[in-house]
């Protein structure tokens, strides 16, 4: 399998007094269509690493590699703009904006990034279908359940066809069978695009659907499946 992305000896240090060392020299490499579950206890460092993947936060030292371009050598903005094109994210918490409706919410990306409405509004309701929200997508955030807002970010997550989707929490904050329509959802989606995934979870049930299971403890993997 060809690395899609590669992280070499990463660290990533909190505070200008008091330190925090938060990842201690961090390797690993994600394939095309790898399939990741970051688990590990709190605090652990997996947000931080998640962010620094996704190109969220910068590293304090070390490499993040994406299809062999080292990324943190470009500028805040061409690096935004790689982000955006290339990395798809999908938090505990929807951050779907509520003034607006589950479709809005989807071509978001694509309106900031210049399109005009009229050429992404399919692609958006494509997605939404996809994601079983055909009837929903002129219901906003406050009308939809736990599980649909979550489905409406997963779609928003995709609309730009990224290469990479980072999760981090996806069904935390959602009861038992609605995690599991979740998870399937994101297995689904996986095995159709062939995206390579990475989601942080405590919940066992979505690991043991991920091809590979990384362990981080106190900044450091200690097991890489
Ligand atoms: P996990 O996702 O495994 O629970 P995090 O990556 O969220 O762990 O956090 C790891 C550690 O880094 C924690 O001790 C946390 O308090 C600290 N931390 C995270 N973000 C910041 C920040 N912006 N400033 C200072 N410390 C931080």
């Amino acid at each position: 399998m060809s690395s899609l992305l590669e992280v070499k000896d990463l660290y990533k240090t909190y505070g200008n007094g008091a330190k925090v060392e938060v990842l201690k020299g961090i390797n690993l490499a994600v394939g095309q269509g790898d399939t990741i579950a970051l688990v590990g206890p709190s605090g652990a460092g997996k947000s931080t690493l998640l962010h620094v993947m996704g190109t969220i936060d910068r590293p304090t030292s070390g490499k993040v590699l994406f299809d062999g371009q080292d990324i943190f050598n470009l500028s805040d903005q061409p690096l935004a703009a790689f982000r955006n094109k290339s990395i798809g994210f999908v938090f505990q918490f929807h951050h779907l904006l509520p003034e607006f409706t589950a479709l809005e919410n989807v071509m978001m990306p694509l309106l900031i990034g210049g399109e005009k409405r009229s050429k992404v509004e399919g692609r958006a309701r494509e997605l939404l279908t996809s994601v079983g929200l055909a009837h929903r997508v002129t219901h906003r955030p406050g009308e939809l359940s736990g599980g649909e807002q979550q489905r409406v970010a997963i779609a928003r997550a995709l609309v730009r066809s990224p290469r990479l989707l980072l999760a981090d929490e996806p069904t935390g904050n959602l009861d038992m069978k609605t995690s599991e329509e979740v998870h399937d959802l994101l297995y689904s989606i996986q095995k159709e695009t062939g995206i390579s995934l990475v989601i942080v979870t405590h919940n066992e049930r979505l690991a043991a659907g991920m091809a590979r299971t990384i362990r981080l403890v106190d900044g450091n993997i200690v097991e890489a499946g």
